[in-house]
């Protein structure tokens, strides 16, 4: 019997992590032990076997096995990327992490990708594909075939083409700073002074960002049409008439049609639209105003200062230990193996990246929490959101097929999402009850209710621009404060109307990744529906959601939305009740 340190694979960076050396979940049995998977030279061999290995296989469990020893390499080399990147963000002021994460990225991911097509190729053409379980394997079959059939090599120029205008945009935004109270500030730092009390201030603030961005209209403007003159062409090459129906397959949008993200803005429009605009006018009453501008959506309306629920990150930990402790014991078993291991890292400090994220080390099948917390509800509400992440991650470590160990970004957000709902149901292990009242209140406002509008405004207005080819500046804009007057509620932009209607330049996913973004809403719904399942039996609700997360991406979404006990389903008949839900919920909270 082999001792599990015999598994460890070769670690390079092995001090810069949180976290000690993991061994694998299941013992490699094709990967080499001593292997380095940053070295090209030692991986390429092994893609080799696999190409020579596919011809050879004469049985259907022999293609099985193939698929396996392909998922234990996929797996092995995206936890290398993953290690790299989690070394690299815990330490951007090392040198060393930074390079050993470029080199994976400019000079192993390039040789792998078409390599790992190769496979994906030679398994579609494989006359034993057939004969594989169909419920085990029609998954991943389908997802594998849709990306075969999709693929032109002419589109391999137009697609990096297209990258480097997104590289274009967002280096662009990054660049941008304003000249604020004698200091230099990024339009992210300036995000900060729309939460200040001070009113004048926050004018002030706003305005500075919103002249900035529309110094660089025409920038915007001539990156954006070349995108999407390249996606048209990149679209008929694939033999499809539109953008957008190509981009719904490239997508893997098989569970739903452009058409059902139509309806899913009208029933936004005619249920969400009433109460954000009660909300807005509520709003304006607290704060004592003739009408709501711009700068005056993110404050508090009573003028409190923010909330601060935990002073060190320890009791940040312990808080949300203690509601999973209430709630469910695998989960909690779940975050307190994950302490134990040092798979957080948790708090602020100089030389860790911005942002938070939750990554995968995939072949030891164990997340990882990167956040920055400083002591906010955001904070706390970032741990919920990641913890869901990583009980989806922890809910699959027996699957053996790696693209089943993660589902479509519909249902992963429902994961993630749904956490936070449920948790926040037990905020009073970090606040006394009024604040924990205020807390859901901006939650249930803030991030879901106002979210739904946006998610509508910004995908109604891509399904626009790719059924109008050949569409002009002043026509995009039309149609943008179209969408403007429809989703916008009671905001008074009078003075800024090309603020308004340049406002999609700073929404990124439109110019870097198209279409890619109603999931959010769609997921939010689920999320909805595990809460009011919830509300009426707790624990169904949990056992049907953990249910769902067991099964990771092996089944197509309306399965994986049916076994968390939610419809997948965007009509009004669906938005309705959820819209009532929160209704009721905000009034108890006030
Ligand atoms: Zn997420």
């Amino acid at each position: 019997m082999l001792q599990p340190v015999d598994f460890l694979p070769y670690l390079p960076l092995m001090n810069l992590l949180p976290f000690d050396s993991l061994p694998a979940y299941r013992p490699r049995r094709f990967v080499p032990e001593k292997i380095d998977l940053g070295d090209w030279p030692q991986i390429a061999p092994l893609f080799d076997r696999l190409e020579k290995r596919a011809n050879e296989c004469g049985t259907a469990a022999e293609l099985e096995k193939w698929l396996l020893d392909w998922s234990e390499l996929s797996a092995a080399l995206d936890e290398e990327s993953s290690r790299r990147y989690i070394a690299m963000t815990c330490h951007t002021d090392n040198p060393e992490a930074e390079k050993d994460y470029l080199h994976f990225i400019e000079k192993i991911d390039p040789e792998l990708k078409p390599r790992q097509f190769q496979l994906s190729r030679l398994y579609v053409s494989h006359p034993l594909r057939t004969k594989l379980t169909k419920a085990r394997f029609e998954g991943f079959d389908r997802d594998t075939k849709n990306q075969v059939e999709l693929f032109r090599p002419e589109n391999v120029p137009l697609e990096t083409e297209d990258a480097k205008l997104s590289q274009q945009y967002q280096k662009l935004t990054g660049s941008l700073t304003v000249q604020f109270r004698g200091e230099e500030k990024t339009l992210i730092q300036m995000g900060r002074y729309l939460e200040e009390t001070d009113r004048a201030l926050r004018q002030e603030a706003w305005e500075l960002v919103a002249n900035r961005r529309l110094k660089e209209r025409d920038q915007f403007e001539d990156i954006f049409d070349k995108s999407i003159r390249l996606r048209g062409q990149i679209a008929k090459n694939a033999g499809f008439e539109q953008y957008l129906s190509y981009s719904f397959r490239k997508l893997g949008r098989f569970d739903y049609t452009p058409d059902d993200c139509l309806k899913f803005h009208n029933a936004i429009e005619q249920e969400f639209m009433p109460i954000v605009r009660e909300l807005q006018a509520e709003r304006r009453q607290q704060m004592n105003l003739k009408t709501l501008r711009p700068w005056d959506m993110a404050v508090d309306p009573f003028g409190r200062p923010p909330l601060r629920p935990f002073e060190k990150v320890d009791r940040m930990v312990s808080g949300a230990q203690k509601i999973w402790d209430q709630m469910d014991d695998e989960l909690a078993r779940g975050f307190r193996q994950m302490d134990d291991l040092r798979l957080l890292d948790l708090a602020n400090r100089k030389g860790k990246a911005p942002g938070g994220y939750q990554s995968t080390l995939n072949e030891a099948r164990l997340p990882f929490i990167f956040m920055n917390s400083v002591g906010l509800q955001r904070d706390v509400e970032t741990l919920f959101h990641e913890g869901g992440h990583a009980f989806h991650a922890l809910a699959t470590r027996d699957e053996d097929i790696y693209p089943y160990r993660s589902a479509p970004i519909e249902f992963c957000e429902v994961a993630s999402m749904s956490m936070e709902l449920l948790c926040n149901e037990s905020l009073e292990e970090f606040y006394a009850a009024a604040d924990s009242n205020r807390a859901r209140r901006v939650h249930l406002e803030n991030l879901i209710l106002y979210i739904f509008p946006w998610v509508a405004t910004v995908d109604a207005f891509q399904h626009w621009i790719y059924t109008h080819p050949g569409h002009t500046r002043d026509e995009r804009k039309a149609a943008w404060l179209a969408l403007m007057d429809r989703f916008g509620g009671d905001v008074d932009w009078s003075g800024y109307e090309d603020a308004r209607g340049y406002l999609w330049h700073r929404q990124l996913h439109i110019f870097t990744h198209p279409f890619y973004y109603v999931e959010y809403a769609i997921a939010q719904l689920g999320a909805l529906q595990v809460w009011a399942n919830s509300k009426r039996d707790k624990r169904a609700a949990l056992n049907d959601y953990k249910k769902a997360l067991k099964l990771g991406g092996s089944r197509p979404l309306p399965e994986l939305f049916a076994a968390a006990g939610c419809k997948f389903d965007f009509t009004r008949q669906t938005v309705r009740p959820l819209v009532n839900l929160i209704r009721t919920e905000l009034e108890k909270l006030n």
